[in-house]
Parts: C-alpha cells; sequence; structure tokens
C-alpha cells in the first residue's frame, strides 16, 4: 500500500499523515497492491460475511485490525424501483439507499476507515469542516472510538437533523459566520499547525477508501455484474470517485468485467464540475456564492473535482444539473412511489436521471443504479417546507369525516 499523488505521480510511505503531496500539493490517492489482495481474496468469505464495510476487508487500507472502529456501517439495501422507473421512461432502475447507514449517510463508510486511521496513527483528536453530515459521521465515530472531535460548521443552513446530531455525540461544534468553503480552509490550517489533530474532510485519502465499499456492494447486490450506469449527487466529489474506484478494483481483481459509467450530478446554484464537463474543460472553475436547497452539495469549490473529472471521463459517464425545483419533485416521487424519505441532495440523482433521458442522453434498456446519499430526517424542515401543512380541524367526527371528502 502507498499514497501516491495524483498530480506529479511521487508514491509516500502510507504510515506517514499526509494529506496532500508534499512536494507538489496536489491530491494524494491510496494505491494498494492489488495483486496482493486478489491472493486474499477468498469467495467464501464473500458469502459468509456479515454485510458491513469491513465484508470487503482485503481491499480496506488498515494495519492493525485491532484498531477498527465499527457500527456496522454499510450493507444498504439495493431496491429494484419499478414504479419510479416507468414513472421515469426506463426499464430496469436500482435505487442504493444509504440513509440506513448508522447516522443515516453514506459518511459512515469513510468514516470507519478515517478513524480508525487516527487510532493507528496515535492520534488523540479528529476534526473536521462540514455541510452537515460529516460532523454527524464523526462525532459518532469520534464518540465510539473515544477521540476529541472539533467540528466546523457554516453558522446559516446546516440541516437540524445533521446539527443534532453533531451535539448529542459530544463534538466541540463551532459555527462560523461564513459558507463551507470557508470553514474548511480554517479546520485544514488547525490541522497542519497541530500534530494531534487528524483531518477527516473529503482532502482525507483514507475516508474514500472506505466509500469503496458502495461499489462493492452494488456489485454484489447484483451479482458480481457490474449495471450500465450510476448516478449520484455531486458535493465535494469524494464519493463519484470512490465508488468509481471501487468497480476499479474489483474489475482489476476479476471480480467483475466492467465499470459502470458514472454520471454526478450537481445543482444548478453549485455546479462547477458539471459546468468543466460540458465545456470540455482540463480543470473545474470554482463558484464564488453556491446556493441550493440540497446543502449537503451546496459547494463551490469541490475538493476532489480533478478526481471527479477523471472519473466521469474514464468510465465514459457524464454530468448533469438540476433545479432546486427539480429535486424537490424528485424528492417526492421517491417517498410516494417507493416508500423512500431521502433528504434533497440524494434527490438530485433521480432528478439528474430524469432529464438525462428526457434530453435522451441515456439509453432506456440501460441499467441504472442512482445512489440516494441520505434520510429524509436530516433535514425535515425542509420536508415540511415542500409539503402541504396538515388540515386542521376540530376534534369531531363529523368535521373529519367533511374534510376526507369520498
Ligand atoms: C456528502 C454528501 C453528498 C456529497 O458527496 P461528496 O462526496 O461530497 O460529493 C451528497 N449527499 C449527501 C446526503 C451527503 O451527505
Ligand atoms: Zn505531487
Amino acid at each position: 500500500m502507498r499514497y501516491e499523488c495524483i498530480g506529479c505521480g511521487r508514491t509516500f510511505d502510507p504510515h506517514k499523515k499526509l494529506y496532500t503531496c508534499p512536494e507538489c500539493g496536489s491530491l494524494l490517492e491510496i494505491e494498494l497492491d492489488l495483486e496482493a489482495v486478489k491472493e486474499k481474496i477468498d469467495p467464501d468469505v464473500f458469502e459468509s460475511e456479515e454485510p458491513t464495510t469491513w465484508k470487503y476487508r482485503p481491499f480496506m487500507p488498515i494495519f492493525d485490525d485491532s484498531k477498527i472502529v465499527s457500527l456496522r456501517e454499510g450493507g444498504t439495501p439495493l431496491y429494484r424501483c419499478e414504479r419510479l422507473a416507468e414513472e421515469i421512461g426506463v426499464q430496469e432502475l436500482y435505487v442504493k439507499y444509504e440513509g440506513t447507514n448508522p447516522t443515516g449517510s453514506f459518511k459512515d463508510r469513510g468514516m470507519t476507515v478515517g478513524v480508525t486511521k487516527a487510532l493507528e496513527f496515535g492520534l488523540n483528536t479528529v476534526a473536521c469542516a462540514s455541510t452537515g453530515n460529516t460532523s454527524a459521521s464523526l462525532s459518532a465515530y469520534a464518540a465510539k472510538a473515544g477521540l476529541k472531535c472539533v467540528v466546523l460548521l457554516p453558522k446559516a443552513k446546516v440541516a437540524l437533523g445533521k446539527l443534532a446530531q453533531a451535539i448529542i455525540h459530544g463534538a466541540q461544534v463551532i459555527a462560523i459566520d461564513g459558507n463551507f468553503d470557508r470553514a474548511l480552509e480554517i479546520v485544514r490550517r488547525i490541522c497542519d499547525e497541530r500534530e494531534n489533530v487528524y483531518l477527516l474532510n473529503s482532502v482525507n485519502p483514507f475516508r474514500s477508501q472506505g466509500q469503496k465499499s458502495i461499489g462493492f456492494e452494488i456489485a454484489d447486490q447484483l451479482d458480481f455484474v457490474s449495471p450500465d450506469r450510476v448516478v449520484l449527487p455531486m458535493g465535494n466529489c469524494a464519493n463519484i470517485w470512490s465508488i468509481y474506484k471501487g468497480f476499479f478494483e474489483f474489475k482489476e481483481t476479476s471480480i467483475v468485467e466492467s465499470i459502470p459509467k458514472m454520471t454526478g450530478v450537481q445543482a444548478e446554484g453549485a455546479m462547477p464540475v458539471v459546468d468543466a464537463i460540458k465545456r470540455g474543460l482540463e480543470e473545474f472553475e470554482p463558484v464564488e456564492d453556491p446556493e441550493t436547497i440540497a446543502t449537503a452539495i451546496r459547494i463551490g469549490n469541490p475538493v476532489n473535482g480533478p478526481k471527479a473529472l477523471k472519473a466521469i471521463r474514464e468510465s465514459r459517464g457524464t454530468a448533469e444539473s438540476v433545479t432546486d425545483d427539480e429535486i424537490v419533485r424528485a424528492q417526492k416521487m421517491l417517498a410516494r412511489h417507493e416508500g423512500l424519505g431521502v433528504e434533497p441532495a440524494s434527490a438530485s440523482s433521480i432528478a439528474g436521471l430524469i432529464r438525462l433521458v428526457e434530453d435522451d442522453r441515456i439509453y432506456r434498456d440501460e441499467r441504472i443504479v442512482c445512489v440516494v446519499t441520505g434520510h429524509i430526517l436530516k433535514d425535515p424542515q425542509e420536508a415540511i417546507e415542500v409539503s402541504e401543512p396538515p388540515i386542521e380541524v376540530p376534534a369531531d367526527y363529523e368535521e373529519v369525516i367533511k374534510r376526507l371528502g369520498s
């Protein structure tokens, strides 16, 4: 195992605590020795293990199993959604529902590895900046590990459920008068200056290693035949890269034959990566004041933007933007046709699919998986605001019947 710089290609010792390339400052990626991994894979283990992120242990970059911090993340359902498919006009649609993770979002898959790494590095504090779910997840895993946790949030627009989680798990929560991108700058500086604090933002290359398990599970749940396409929201863009990497590693180790077309969706008010794909740019241009109802992807300067561009281009996928209205409409479709409650960012994958189908940019007979990233209860206020309020009547049988109509 090694760190490898995605800019200059230099490699570094994975026993050292690094976030970005010490030589050129680019993002680092963890590269495993896949030949060695392949030898460790036991087909029977895939059958018998509990379905968590650790089912795929040979692909996880951990040296010491006794340090593993797990809340049994992963093992989320892959639903075949026939009613939704019919509504949208595609033949075979699956939804990977990440809301059943321990803290209600896929972030747990990355944090189980990230917090385990903090223990392996011998550190006593973990930190992150967050639009909400990263802090909710980190504070829970820090609690489980017995580590101190510092969380920086933008003061405005953190969804209620996420804030409640960060606070109840005992993190030190600091709300700054600025947006996520600013909070990240500050927390990165703290972690650069203090040796005992481990940074668990998207720049951390180990979180992505846990999130690869979304790709592993999708393949596993489809009997090791990759779908044609995976559609998901992009914020800081760690997840699209991670899922791509999961399929890539399964392909390299001969577990699957192909990699799905990675298809990323952003909200119109925060779409730097979509813009770069559409204009064929080498690098994306950050968005100054990102704005969208989908707070989890309200990101103007995505840390892993370069990796997202690579995942999309190398898998011959695409990217699309959607409006807030389209996101809300998709959120309601999922809730009402399939019984799945998701937070707005998650619904953008469905909204993106609808757009791509309408524009004939997706074949209707493709086997498609949409990843929905977080639970509805993360952002209850939004759900209430976009819905009809309850009908209020006197506590009287006749009054109730009158309102029910036929
Ligand atoms: C973090 C998050 C995203 C965005 O994921 P990235 O890896 O930052 O692109 C999308 N939806 C939800 C619910 C999230 O918590
Ligand atoms: Zn470098």
